[in-house]
């Protein structure tokens, strides 16, 4: 297998044929190493989504996928995730390339796709009903089935790794999906829907369709004939697919951003703490929904603790992705490097200290790419706004506490609610910070794993439903109540 197989994607994925946008019209493929297009995807549009949609009722109509024997579907499933590893080096490749992440990361979010459909095959046939005694002599049945077609909006930073988190338990319950990526990262999506018809999945159960949220996103949000839209990105979009989805009175799960607390207590070892923060915000580039971008720190340690952070920031080696020494890639685009630039250059209006980092990295191998530095912001009061709003960049943001009700108190100063952190020795305090904290996830004395085994998702505005876990089932099933007479039927006007 070449390592530039998924690189020149054949097309989008439906009904089991790769297909071009009817428009004939493609949208180029940049690199953000580089800045310079290397590819193309099809620029769908309504009329390609309409496609997808017919294919997937059909699907769903047929029972090939649906009906399908749920053992059956676990071994298709499983099947994909021996080829999604099979393929994996090459996967990892063209994740790289297509969105700017190291190297050594893609690869970590190839594994962990395989390791999420390998999960779901398990639960497809562990899906059951319930039964109830109900009054009359009736015997209460509650079936569970899929919810029919489902239609799976994702973002560009976690681009195969996020769909497969909507897409494996989706087709676990005998749906038919379709995937629309996000425009800046769609090669390693448009490469899934080959595998799932190489893997034996019917034509029409899995299809693929690229092109801009505008174009493609927003046709499939508003399409009537979608059962259930799984949405992650940011809130902006978010409110856009859920307005369409009301005025449909379809159901939505979403999953947005956030501006995840990383609490870090004077008892906790520090070394660890100075490590888990560092690892927190600049793991991704920071692109990161979950990325612990509010560094909270006790008084009593927050100098130290502050040059810590800012000696690990300027320790991490910020190379071209592709290069194996790569700790910290590429942004995605030029405009998102110009957003997080303006965000560093506000908190520094606002009053913030920029301890390091702070500054676009354009020199030698870096020239002409999206690189930026890691960044420390240091003095961060809770009315800046780089306090609350999420810049989605390697930027961390460090505002001191005095003592556990304050810290608190900080943690949950935000419209989001998605993850958090807290760093202590003191395990009393580590579960009230836990129940505590407004949050989806509580990472205690870790950061930023979020293995498929656990549900994932947030609270206020970081959205609503859970990724991941037997709790992503609940998402994509529907319970029907059967009442089935035992007993004669009396009549009613008897009397
Ligand atoms: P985005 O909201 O710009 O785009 C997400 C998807 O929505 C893309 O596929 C895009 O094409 C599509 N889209 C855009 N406009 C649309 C419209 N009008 N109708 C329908 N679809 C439309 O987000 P992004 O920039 O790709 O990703 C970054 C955001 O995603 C961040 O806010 C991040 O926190 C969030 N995110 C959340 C999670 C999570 O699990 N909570 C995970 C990853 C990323």
């Amino acid at each position: 297998m070449s390592t530039s197989t998924y690189l020149e994607p054949l097309g989008n994925m439906i009904g089991g044929e790769w297909r071009p946008a009817r428009s004939g019209e493609t949208l180029p493929v940049e690199d953000p190493a580089t800045g310079r297009p290397f590819s193309q995807i099809p620029a769908s549009g309504a009329a390609d989504i309409d496609d997808a949609i017919a294919s997937a009722r059909s699907t769903l109509r047929s029972g090939s996928w649906s009906r399908l024997q749920p053992s059956e579907r676990g071994r298709i499933m499983w099947q994909l995730a021996s080829l999604i590893r099979r393929d994996g080096e090459a996967l990892a490749h063209a994740e790289t390339r297509d969105s700017g992440k190291p190297i050594r990361e893609a690869r970590e979010d190839i594994a962990g796709t395989a390791d999420i459909f390998e999960y779901y095959a398990g639960a497809a046939s562990k899906l059951t009903g319930q039964s109830h005694p109900l009054p009359s002599a009736q015997l209460g049945m509650v079936m569970r089935f899929p919810i029919g077609v489902v239609g799976t909006i994702t973002p560009w930073n976690f681009p195969i790794y996020v769909a497969a988190w909507k897409v494996a338990p989706a087709l676990a319950c005998g749906n038919s999906v379709i995937l629309k990526p996000s425009e800046l990262a769609s090669l390693t999506c448009l490469g899934l829907g080959g595998l799932a018809l190489e893997a034996g999945m019917p034509a029409g159960a899995l299809n693929v369709v690229s092109g801009t949220g505008g174009d493609a996103g927003a046709p499939l949000a508003g399409h009537p004939d979608v059962d259930l839209l799984a949405f992650t990105g940011g809130v902006v979009t978010g409110r856009k697919v859920m307005s369409s989805r009301a005025q449909l009175v379809r159901p939505v799960q979403m999953e947005l951003g956030g501006k995840s607390p990383n609490i870090v207590f004077d008892d906790a070892d520090f070394d660890r703490a100075v490590r888990g923060a560092a690892f927190g915000i600049f793991f991704a580039q920071g692109e990161n929904c979950n990325a612990g971008s509010r560094v909270l720190v006790q008084d009593t340690i927050y100098e130290r603790f502050v040059e810590g952070l800012a000696g690990m920031a300027r320790s991490i080696r910020v190379l071209p992705p592709t290069d194996e020494r790569c700790q910290m890639g590429a942004l995605i685009s030029r405009a998102h490097l110009e957003k997080v630039a303006g965000y560093v250059e506000t908190g520094v209006r606002e009053g913030a200290r920029l301890v390091t980092g702070g500054r676009r990295l354009d020199d030698g191998a870096l020239q002409g790419g999206h690189f930026y530095a890691p960044t420390v912001l240091a003095d961060v009061r809770p009315h800046h706004r780089v306090f609350t709003e999420e810049i989605f960049g390697p930027v961390v943001v460090v505002t001191p506490f005095h003592d556990e009700e304050e810290a608190i108190q900080l943690a949950n100063a935000t419209e989001y609610g998605l993850a958090a952190g807290v760093w202590t020795s003191n395990v009393s305090r580590a579960l009230r910070c836990v129940q505590e904290i407004d949050s989806g996830y509580v990472w205690v004395n870790t950061f930023n794993y979020t293995p498929v085994e656990a549900p994932f998702g947030g609270v206020k505005g970081s959205g609503f439903g859970r990724d991941c876990g037997m709790q992503a089932l609940d998402t994509y099933t529907t319970w029907k109540t059967v009442a089935w007479a035992t007993a004669p039927f009396t009549n009613w006007y008897e009397s």
